[in-house]
């Protein structure tokens, strides 16, 4: 049976028996419990309650030579599919390589009102300052972090400290924040101007990440079109991508679909990425697409390039019972890992993405899935929920109204 075609029971022993989860985590899922009243005040302000979203995996990942089930959180249909559907193609022809860098956390300490004394100051000490900050947070040097750069920049009536600091498994916003705090604090007393502010950039400049993989025409076939005719029509979109920054704009959004459902099923600050990513695409100064696709040896060739920005500790990361589900089930031990599955995923639901637009078009995969939403929205509940999804696909016509006659007319029977 294809794990789209069982029951959440089905699938859920379909982890057990494969060694994703455990007997409690099972029951966890079961459960479908929502985070605890102490947990969700510990979170955040002013909470009545917590949102819930779908939480299911994608399948097939063969990523760096290992298997993966990677769970996602997404409430748009087709997300997961096309994610598994790509990579599928992709595992055929040998899997995905990924190449994480090491991970530098920028933090930015701003001054003005400075004077040239007090910028001869600073660059005289800079030694001085960089032990400091390496200091203000020592266990990350017991973790193998810790500073690796100190620069400073001048902006007109600003002068800038930027701190690169390697946080090791975490995002750390928090922690380099907490040493941009203590290291301005030293700073305010060695020159006359004064702290403006300190903060971490969400540039993501230290953590990009490569991610590669190349696909077999015959991988790419449809009913009517040849997989080398398909992987030349995603080549020619891919280059209109780079030329028009209205379609790279919704290239891009096709990739964070897969990688911002990747992020909040194991508690990740989505909003870090996304600066992140957008900020990245625009580097060159003109808003680029994040991937890129070419042929070679008889091969679809796609590169995805870009900042993946998150942790696989810290922040809400440990207190959420399911983001530590999450990571239990793709067995994550450091956050190079869970970077490499999150780059895997955004390129798969790329290829997906190209691959329909360039054939069959978007909706004919996306409609389908949709046509359950649309029924909800038109009222069906139960049985009746499928009944009408049916029918829609039926039609071909998936608006309100038909899903309202529809269900209408079934009430009648
Ligand atoms: P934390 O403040 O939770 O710091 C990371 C924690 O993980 C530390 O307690 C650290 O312990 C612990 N840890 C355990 N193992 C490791 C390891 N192997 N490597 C590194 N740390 C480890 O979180 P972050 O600093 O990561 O900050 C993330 C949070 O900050 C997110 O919730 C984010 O939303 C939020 N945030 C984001 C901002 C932004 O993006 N602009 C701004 C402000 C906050 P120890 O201290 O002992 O080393």
């Amino acid at each position: 049976m294809k794990i789209y075609e069982m029951t959440d029971e089905q699938r859920i022993k379909l982890l057990l028996d494969g060694g994703y989860i455990n007997q409690n985590q099972a029951e966890l899922l079961r459960s479908r419990q929502t985070i605890s009243t102490d947990l969700a005040d510990s979170l955040s302000e002013n909470q009545i309650g917590s949102f819930s979203l779908p939480y299911g995996f994608a399948t097939d990942f063969l990523i760096d030579g290992q298997n993966y089930l990677v769970p996602m959180v997404i409430e748009e249909p087709s997300v997961i599919a096309a994610a598994s559907n790509a990579a599928k193609r992709i595992k055929n022809s040998g899997g995905f390589k990924t190449y994480p860098t090491p991970r530098i956390v920028y933090g930015q300490i701003v001054l003005e009102n400075i004077t040239e004394s007090d910028v001869a100051q600073l660059e005289q000490n800079d030694s001085e300052i960089f032990e400091f900050a390496q200091q203000a947070h020592p266990s990350l040097i017991k973790r193998g972090g810790g500073m690796v750069s100190l620069k400073f920049n001048h902006y007109d009536n600003f002068e800038e400290i930027e701190l690169g600091i390697d946080t090791v498994d975490a995002m750390g916003a928090n922690m380099v924040n907490t040493i941009l705090e203590k290291t301005s604090q030293k700073i305010s007393t060695m020159i006359s101007g004064d702290v403006l502010c300190s903060i971490l950039s969400n540039s993501g400049q230290g953590q990009v990440i490569t991610v590669e993989t190349s696909v077999e025409y015959d991988q790419l076939a449809t009913k009517t079109m040849s997989g080398e005719d398909v992987a030349q029509r995603i080549v020619k979109l891919s280059t209109f991508a780079k030329k028009s920054i209205k379609r790279a704009i919704t290239h891009n959004k096709g990739i964070m679909n897969g990688i911002d459902a990747v992020l909040l099923a194991t508690g990740n600050d989505f909003r870090a990425q996304e600066a992140a990513a957008h900020s990245f695409a625009f580097e060159s100064g003109r808003y680029q697409p994040l991937t890129e696709w070419h042929l070679a040896n008889n091969k679809l060739v796609g590169t995805l390039k870009m900042p993946i920005e998150l942790g696989s500790v810290g922040g809400a990361i440990k207190a959420l019972p399911m983001a530590q589900l999450s990571l239990a089930i793709m067995k994550i031990q450091n956050s190079q890992q869970l970077q490499s599955v999150v780059g895997s995923v955004g390129l798969a639901n790329n290829l997906s993405a190209l691959r329909a637009l360039v054939t069959t078009g978007i909706q004919a995969g996306h409609m389908g899935l949709q046509s359950k939403s649309l029924a909800i929205s038109a009222g069906a509940s139960g049985l009746e929920i499928e009944q009408v999804a049916q029918k829609l696909n039926q039609t071909k016509d998936y608006t309100l109204k038909n899903a309202e006659n529809i269900l209408m007319e079934l009430r009648k029977k």
